[in-house]
Order: C-alpha cells, then sequence, then structure tokens
C-alpha cells in the first residue's frame, strides 16, 4: 500500500526536496495535497507534475490564477491560512509533512494531531513554541511525531531498538556556520550576503541566518527535549564542523551511538516518510578519504548568545521560548532586509541577539500557558520587537 502524503509548505527547501524523495519512489508515495503560501507560478507547476488530489494556495489573491491553470486537471483548488490548516484532515492522507516557516506551522500541526495523521516535523518552531502541548495531543492520539530536521532524526534513528534503555546524554552536532571562530567586532560588520553563506547546507533563508547566528542549534535543543523527553542538562551542543556525524546519543552504559553521512535533507525527509523501514537510495555515499579528519569544539556561547538564551528559555519554560521564537522570527526577517520602516536602516548582526534578549525579560512569563496564550504571547513579542528595532 502507497503512504499518502500532504506536503504543507511545498514550494519550500524541505517541500521541493521531499517531492523529489517522492518522485524516486512512485511505487511507495503518493502525493495526495500541496500548499503554498505565496509562491503560485510553482505551486501550479508541481501539480501539474504530480496531480495531487488537492493543492492550497495561502494568500487569496493567487486564487484564480492558480484555479485557472489548473482548471483542465481533475485538482480541487482551495485558498486562504485556514484551508491549509483544514486540507490536513482529509480521510485520503496518511502522513503530513509540515513544512512551514515558523510560527505559522502550530495550527496546521495541531490539526493533522486531532485528524491522527503521521506527522513529518520539519518546521521546528511549533515544538519550541508550543512543545508541551503537541507532545501531549500526540500521545492522546497515537501520532508519531517524526523529526525531519537532521540531528533528531539521527537521534530517532539511534534510538530505534532502544526503547527500554534510558538516554544519559545526547550531543547535538552544530557545523558552525559560517562565522565560526570569528569574534564580535567581525560580527558586528557582516551583512546579510556573508550570513547567507551555509558550508555545509543548502537551505532555506530564515533557517541560513539562524544557523549563522547559532539560533538555529538553540531552537533544536528546544525541540530535542519535547520530542525525546529530555532535560536540560541531558542535551549537549558541539561543534562539528564537517557535518558528517548528524547527532549521538549516549546511553546509561557509556555506550555512544552516532549516525553519520552526507549532509543531504532528503535522507531525513525520506526516513520519516519510510519508517520504520529505509528504502534504496541514489544518494551520494560518505567516502572516509575525503574526510581523514572529522573534528570537534565546544560552542562560544559569549560570542553567539543566540545559543545562552535558548538554553534559558528551556530551563524557564512556560511562555519563554514562545517569546525567544517570535522575537528571532522579527529580528530575522529584518535583518534580511536591508532597510526596515521601523528605523528606516537595517540592524546589526548582534543586535538580535540583544533585542531577544531584551524580549525575554520584559515580556510577561505565564507558567503554564495554554493555546491561546502561546497565540497572544507571539503577537505581544511581535509587536514589541519591532518597537526595540524602531529604537536602534
Ligand atoms: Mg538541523
Amino acid at each position: 500500500m502507497k503512504k499518502r502524503i500532504a506536503i504543507l509548505g511545498s514550494t519550500g527547501s524541505i517541500g521541493t526536496q521531499a517531492l523529489e524523495v517522492i518522485k524516486q519512489h512512485p511505487d511507495k508515495f503518493e502525493l495526495e495535497v500541496i500548499t503554498a503560501q505565496i509562491n503560485s507560478s510553482l505551486l501550479i507547476k508541481q501539480a501539474i507534475e504530480f496531480k495531487p488530489n488537492a493543492v492550497v494556495i495561502g494568500s487569496k489573491k493567487h486564487y484564480k490564477e492558480v484555479s485557472r491553470a489548473l482548471s483542465n486537471f481533475n485538482i480541487k483548488v482551495f485558498a486562504g491560512e485556514e484551508s491549509i490548516s483544514q486540507i490536513v484532515e482529509m480521510d485520503t492522507i496518511d502522513i503530513v509533512l509540515i513544512s512551514l516557516l515558523g510560527f505559522s506551522g502550530l495550527n496546521p500541526t495541531i490539526n493533522a494531531i486531532k485528524a491522527k495523521k503521521q506527522i513529518a516535523l520539519a518546521n521546528k518552531e511549533t515544538l519550541v513554541v508550543a512543545g508541551e502541548l503537541l507532545v501531549k495531543m500526540a500521545k492522546i492520539n497515537h501520532v508519531n511525531i517524526l523529526p525531519v530536521d537532521s540531528e533528531h532524526s539521527a537521534i530517532f534513528q539511534c534510538l530505534t531498538g532502544e526503547d527500554f534503555n534510558p538516554i544519559e546524554k545526547i550531543y547535538l552536532t552544530a557545523s558552525g556556520g559560517p562565522f565560526r571562530g570569528r569574534d564580535r567586532n567581525f560580527l558586528s560588520k557582516v551583512k546579510k550576503e556573508q550570513a547567507l553563506k551555509h558550508p555545509n547546507w543548502n537551505m532555506g533563508n530564515k533557517i541560513t541566518i539562524d544557523s549563522a547566528t547559532l539560533m538555529n542549534k538553540g531552537l533544536e535543543v528546544i525541540e530535542a527535549k519535547w520530542l525525546f523527553g529530555l532535560n536540560p542538562e541531558q542535551i549537549e551542543v558541539i561543534i562539528h564542523p564537517q557535518s558528517i556525524i548528524h547527532s549521538i546519543v549516549q546511553f546509561q552504559d557509556g555506550s555512544m551511538k552516532a549516525q553519520m553521512g552526507l549532509p543531504d535533507m532528503k535522507l531525513p525527509i525520506q526516513y520519516a516518510f519510510s519508517y520504520p523501514l529505509r528504502l534504496k537510495s541514489d544518494f551520494p555515499r560518505f567516502d572516509f578519504i575525503n574526510y581523514p579528519k572529522l573534528t570537534f569544539e565546544f560552542p562560544d556561547t559569549k560570542i553567539f548568545r543566540n545559543l545562552a538564551l535558548a538554553f534559558e528559555a528551556l530551563k524557564k519554560g512556560g511562555n519563554m521560548p514562545c517569546v525567544l521564537n517570535a522575537a528571532n522570527e522579527v529580528v530575522v526577517e529584518a535583518f534580511l532586509k536591508d532597510k526596515v520602516p521601523e528605523n528606516g536602516r537595517g540592524i546589526g548582526f548582534l543586535q538580535m541577539s540583544d533585542i531577544i534578549e531584551k524580549c525575554m525579560q520584559t515580556i510577561q512569563f505565564i507558567e503554564n500557558p495554554g493555546y491561546e496564550d502561546y497565540v497572544l504571547t507571539d503577537i505581544e513579542t511581535r509587536k514589541k520587537t519591532l518597537n526595540y528595532i524602531s529604537e536602534i
């Protein structure tokens, strides 16, 4: 039986790679639904190639264009944010890949869990914002949340067959990004073009900036807590510039298991789709001769403060990770623009952490937040972040 897949965010980096995986295994997977926020032309192209049952375009102003282009095909077309959330309830879907951007992934993920769909989660922000809520809901609905993040997929793979063996510790590996080893003086002057050049991974803009600031690793620390039920003390970040070891689990007897391979997101995507099976692939293989040295070092959290802030948010709990995430989404968006309306200029690389920290100090703390609290915290933090940007 083929697994029928919905891809929320099919025009992004993960979405397009997921389509390649589906294309390589037509006997195993079938595309049921694709959605995009604004990239209507690519969505149309994908729909014509893969002939899904339905497509959703988030931005309503593109509805006419998409429905006209697909009128000769037997493909249902919907529009709007609510439709993206609702489409996951379709009976014919087995797996929902959530590859939406940031906070926007939360509501569709909740709906997909309620509809008892298997979740392939590429959108780490949803777990950062509302991990406790999602994990609880997944348990009640007997839904697996399968990680698509490469580090978490690595840990998930290392834990296969270890159901009754407690984890002592995990090591999340990080490439260190393009600015590894640089000092604050250098970082104060970097431009977005430099930050967008990641040494190992080819990803979307937001996550590439997050990798340069180490916020990506910070978000992944929080993601790991919820996926694997860990305490902050059990999670360690280790810089591994070659990105060959994707992460490591250390068990109670001191034994460590690592998952390795060349950096390619198609592998974690395919594993989340095919789990618990592994499918034959022609992805390039790791060759020891090309990597005679695998190296490791500790991150410098005094320079890359976002990682320290993420640990702080994790330890504090409540709505603090939600504050961290919302502030980060806004500062990254501002950093990606040369000029922001708030101050008519841009925002510097190091100012991103400064503003996130200010938000964490000033937004009202809620110890046991529910869904509404997360939504309000998100809105409140975004407002405050924009204010802070206007003051610099
Ligand atoms: Mg990752």
